[in-house]
């Protein structure tokens, strides 16, 4: 019988734990499907993993880790992808806002025969203002810099092993999941769902924290700021061409050039492109920095019993 993994990146939702582990194995059983929930705390600062090991102690098809400090959800979902077994694995939020029924309309889609099934949203659900103009700004421009439609794509998605073992395989530590597997290709398929209300707890994005994931993936992804550069370069070498001409003529009929403020004008937006394509090469050079070094990307520091031992470590 077929095994579906449940990857569940969990940072602080020691309240969240007990129930989505009780939903999730519920279900699976009513199903009968053969499940493993396999729920990363990523460095909480509350009881998160105590709360799994008690899930875990109640229920043998539920696995945990625990990172030795927060490593961002991305790591959490490339090590619960890392502790896996199943033939097919489901990544999802342990808060139940990505709702649970949508993994069945998951699974019989991958006993069809699809290899990776993207959860779309219909509807962001409740969310603050400022959040949905940064997320749908961010979105926009990743969809343009990555050439898909990425602003209803979630990280909620059913990925067949196959898959699995090609995200593991990529040897670079800055990825972007929920674009990774568009880039992966595949049988690919797509279901939709609503996003549900947060039950317990509360968000732990913040705008700023949203900004800064955005630049990241953006650049993690496409170099198109680079061209940008180049772009502004053009730009600023067409306008001294003119200003040149200009300049010349007036020397040349004996109107010598008035202007101080020209020049202090000239030097700011030199200056100004100057320190913005700096900024843009920076922080290209901070990204390789970062993948040269090749440090894990998350460090485990304790597992529940049921994981091979093996499995303990960095990823
Ligand atoms: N998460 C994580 N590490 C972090 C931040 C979040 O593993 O540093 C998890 C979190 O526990 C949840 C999921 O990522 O399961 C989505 O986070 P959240 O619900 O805060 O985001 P939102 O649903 O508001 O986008
Ligand atoms: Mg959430």
């Amino acid at each position: 019988m077929a095994l579906l993994s449940i990857v569940l990146p969990s940072y602080n939702e020691e309240q969240n734990i007990a129930n989505t582990a009780k939903v999730l194995s519920e279900m699976m059983e009513q199903e009968q499907i053969d499940y493993e929930l396999i729920f990363v705390s990523d460095g909480s600062k509350d009881n998160t993993y105590q709360e799994i090991l008690k899930a875990a102690a109640d229920n043998p098809h539920v696995k945990g880790a625990e990172f030795s400090r927060n490593f961002g959800k991305e790591a959490g979902i490339f090590a619960g992808l890392s502790l896996a077994l199943g033939d097919a694995v489901v990544v999802m939020d342990c808060d139940l806002q990505h709702p649970p029924q949508v993994i069945l309309e998951m699974w019989k889609l991958w006993q069809e025969g699809y290899e990776v099934v993207e959860g779309i949203k219909t509807s962001r659900g409740k969310e603050s203002i400022a959040h949905k103009m940064s997320a749908g700004l961010f979105y926009k421009i990743m969809s343009k810099l990555i050439k898909m439609d990425m602003n209803a794509s979630s990280d909620y998605k059913l990925l067949d092993r196959k898959v699995v073992d090609v995200l593991l395989e990529l040897p670079e530590k800055n990825t972007f999941f929920r674009a990774l597997t568009f880039w992966a290709g595949f049988r690919t398929t797509t279901v939709e769902y609503e996003v549900q209300e947060r039950m317990y707890g509360q968000s732990k994005w913040s705008v700023i924290s949203l900004m800064k994931y955005a630049i990241t993936n953006a650049t993690s992804f496409s170099t198109l700021p680079l061209q940008l550069v180049t772009v502004m370069g053009m730009v600023s070498i067409l306008f001294s061409i003119i200003l040149a001409v200009q300049t010349m003529f007036k020397y040349l009929t004996g109107n010598a050039v008035e202007g101080f403020t020209t020049v202090i004008l000239l030097v700011l937006i030199i200056g100004g492109f100057i320190m913005l394509s700096l900024g843009i090469i920076g922080h290209y050079i901070a990204r390789i920095y970062e993948e040269v070094k090749g440090r894990p990307r998350y460090i485990i520091s304790k597992v529940t019993d049921n994981v091979m031992g093996n499995a303990i470590g960095r990823g």
